[in-house]
């Protein structure tokens, strides 16, 4: 893995709970190093409403594995965040609705649809030079990825998304609703989601956006000259 930079750029893994912040911090870090932002996440919600828009049942695994190998589903990197297409069609405010978050949840848990999706995510970041967000990059995607960032807040924090410009308290239901998704992402049988052994982890709890990302780059530059070192 020594001369992994210099071949073809570090693989960036960010995973942690709903609501940490992922997504901004992988697209802001990704923006300044010129690499491209994987939302994995995105996968598992256009899947989900593909297969709400079938009516298929999210309980049942092997349909929703055919479902997925006949889907076209691409993400685009933007500046902001990623552009999601389900077989061709823009699907990406559509994805961020409840019943899609839901059932996202809920197709996640199955081990042939996540093999399915980790193939994918291989695919995208085979040429490096990618931050990748989701629950389990750096425990399955990509063990060996070349910097491991678990990214992780207090509960109430991830609720009111507090790096949107007005943060609200976090309604009952807000809440209620995060910890039930976490609840099964932290205990499926299948890559279930905890830091990897070798992630650094950051608690952005008490912490500003520019703080983590400060951190996250400090991270990167020291993953970087160990790496080279
Ligand atoms: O990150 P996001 O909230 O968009 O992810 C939607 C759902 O997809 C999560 O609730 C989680 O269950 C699942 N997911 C996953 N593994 C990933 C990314 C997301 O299981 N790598």
């Amino acid at each position: 893995m020594a001369d992994a930079p210099s071949r073809r750029g570090l693989v960036i893994a960010i995973d942690g709970p709903a609501g940490a912040g992922k997504s901004t911090l992988a697209s802001r870090l990704a923006r300044k190093l010129g690499y491209l932002n994987i939302e994995t996440g995105a996968m598992y919600r256009a899947l989900a409403l593909k297969a709400i828009e079938n009516d298929i049942d999210v309980d049942d695994e092997r349909a929703l594995v055919d479902l997925a190998s006949s889907s076209k589903i691409a993400l685009e990197p933007q500046m902001d965040g990623n552009r999601v297409k389900l077989d061709n069609t823009d699907v990406s405010t559509r994805i961020r609705e409840k019943d899609v978050t839901d059932a996202a949840s809920r197709v996640s848990i199955h081990p042939a649809v996540r093999q399915w999706m980790v193939q994918k995510q291989r695919d995208l970041g085979a040429n490096g030079s990618v931050v990748m967000e989701g629950r389990d990059i750096g425990t399955a995607v990509f063990p060996n990825a070349d910097v491991k960032i678990f990214l992780d807040a207090a509960p109430e924090v991830r609720g009111n998304r507090r790096f949107h410009q007005n943060p609200t308290e976090p309604t009952a239901a807000v809440l209620a609703e995060m910890r039930a998704r976490d609840e099964r992402d932290r205990n499926r049988p299948v890559s279930p989601l905890v830091p990897a052994k070798d992630a650094i982890l950051i608690d952005s709890t008490n912490m500003t956006l520019e703080q983590v990302i400060e951190r996250a780059e400090q991270i990167v530059k020291e993953s970087v000259s160990r790496l080279v070192g």
